[in-house]
């Protein structure tokens, strides 16, 4: 059956900033490509965009259930704006509450526009997969943020019977022996989670959904996708770096959103400039990570210890950076609030980027040619590193280590840096291999290049999906 109409593809992104950037990116790029598209979401998670929409993207705002039915404090629509991480099991509840609203806006309410073609859901919403099934019989896609490899890890993880804490796996595909101890792995392996329930309908919204989009390119990757997609016997298509459509402005938005005016842009942009090129180290752990104050202190003086410059990503409510940074003068910034990250990632000043590998900013650090210093937190990040540093080679490990092990200390916070920055062999190297998978990156978007063709047969099979 030929595609003659474009899709209406309906995306509902899960309502945490790692989750609704890349989504909203996602939703932008379907719809530059010919989609008719349909976000939909709460109101304070609509983006702020100043830079023209497509047409074809439209958002439909529903309302977060009120704080009496939710027990959460009122203007909590995003995981990122819970004070504190233990309300994320309620949250999740909560988000449960929009079934209704969004059952009836899909069978009856999203009208001018055609029914919808298909579902995009996020990975908060894995009951969105069997949603009204039975009398809308279209495709449910899911888009849960993470890289192939970490799909396909998960794939073999969660059919691994041990229970130990420390063994190895063995990734098909990979050149060497992965080794992953339990403690580091995604919190839905740990059998003892206590959100281990919220993990396993998180599973089963995967396996009942029809097909997987991820951010990430075949180059990147190789084989991941291919084998995710062969292991689970679903489609899989890889559209990204999706951080490359041109969302400048639509950042602007969701900063705003976030209430952190505090960030001063232009003066970022400025200290940059006045930076030479390769000069700085960006430290970012993403949108909710935080370092417990002595880990602070020895990241803080690492940095300054490495002698290169750097800018300091510090989220509201994390220890603030150590008082002798003061004496680093005009050399490290701390950035307060919601930071500029693309601008600063593609700024030539850069050359090193110490991330917590979330697999947006690693995407993001990729697209942008630079190597890293990898500082996992938790989630898939811990499988994020072991792609970057073990199969990429762009990348330094340095943190990540559970509190039984100690503190990382300022010594090899400085010993990292100094290899990623450094303009000996490793550094050169580095850098060369990060530049080469940028180029990659470009090449992949471009519409002939392989995430250019994949979101075209994206919508393509949308449009064609056989009728049960
Ligand atoms: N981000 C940003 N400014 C910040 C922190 C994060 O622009 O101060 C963006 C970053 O560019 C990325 C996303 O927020 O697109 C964070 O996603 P990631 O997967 O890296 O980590 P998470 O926040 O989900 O742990």
């Amino acid at each position: 059956r030929e595609a003659r109409i474009a899709p209406h593809m309906v995306v509902i992104p899960w309502l945490a900033q790692g989750h609704l950037i890349p989504m909203l990116d996602l939703a932008r790029l379907l719809a530059t490509a010919g989609a008719n598209v349909t976000v939909i979401t709460t109101a304070a998670n609509v983006p702020l965009s100043t830079s023209p929409c497509p047409a074809s993207l439209r958002f439909c705002v529903i309302p977060f259930p009120c704080p009496s039915l939710t027990g959460l404090p009122p203007g909590c629509e995003n995981i990122d704006s819970l004070p504190t991480h233990r309300l994320a099991g309620p949250f999740y509840s909560a988000a449960k509450l929009l079934r209704g609203r969004i059952e009836h806006l899909l069978l009856h309410g999203l009208s001018p526009l055609r029914p919808p073609s298909c579902l995009l859901f996020g990975i908060g919403f894995p009951w969105l997969a069997s949603l009204a099934r039975d009398v809308l019989p279209i495709p449910r896609l899911v888009f849960h943020g993470f890289s192939s490899f970490t799909h396909l890890a998960s794939h073999y993880l969660h059919a691994c019977k041990t229970h130990e804490r420390a063994y190895n796996f063995f990734l098909p595909g990979l050149p060497h022996k992965v080794e992953i101890t339990r403690s580091k792995l995604p919190v839905f392996f740990d059998k003892a989670s206590e959100v281990r329930s919220v993990y396993e309908e998180i599973r089963e919204g995967e396996v009942a959904a029809d097909g997987v989009v991820v951010n990430s390119f075949e180059e990147l990757e190789p084989k991941y996708a291919a084998m995710f997609a062969e292991a689970t016997g679903k489609k899989v298509w890889t559209v990204g770096p999706v951080s490359m459509c041109q969302r400048e402005k639509l950042d602007v938005g969701l900063r705003g959103r976030k209430g952190s005016s505090g960030v001063d842009v232009d003066r970022c942009k400025r200290w940059l400039d006045d930076r030479e090129i390769g000069s700085v180290v960006y430290v970012s752990f993403g949108s909710m990570g935080r370092l417990e104050p002595e880990q602070t202190v020895e990241l803080g003086m690492g940095l300054v210890m490495s002698g290169w410059a750097f800018m300091w990503v510090v989220r509201e409510g994390a220890p603030p950076p150590p008082v002798e940074l003061e004496g680093v003068g005009e050399r490290g910034i701390a950035v307060r609030g919601w930071s500029p990250q693309l601008m600063v990632l593609s700024h030539a000043a850069l050359g090193g980027f110490l991330t917590h590998c979330g697999w947006n900013s690693v995407v993001e650090g990729v697209a942008a040619g630079v190597p890293m210093v990898t500082w996992p937190l938790g989630a898939d990040q811990y499988l994020n590193e072991k792609l970057v540093v073990e199969v990429l080679k762009v990348g330094v490990e340095v943190g990540g280590r559970k509190e039984d092990e100690g503190l990382v200390r300022r010594e090899e916070v400085a010993r990292a840096v100094e290899r990623v920055m450094g303009r000996g062999e490793e550094g050169n190297e580095m850098r060369r291999r990060a530049k080469e998978l940028a180029d990659k990156a470009r090449r992949a978007m471009e519409r002939s290049g392989s995430s250019g063709l994949s979101l075209a047969q994206l919508i393509h099979d949308v449009a064609c999906w056989p009728v049960a």
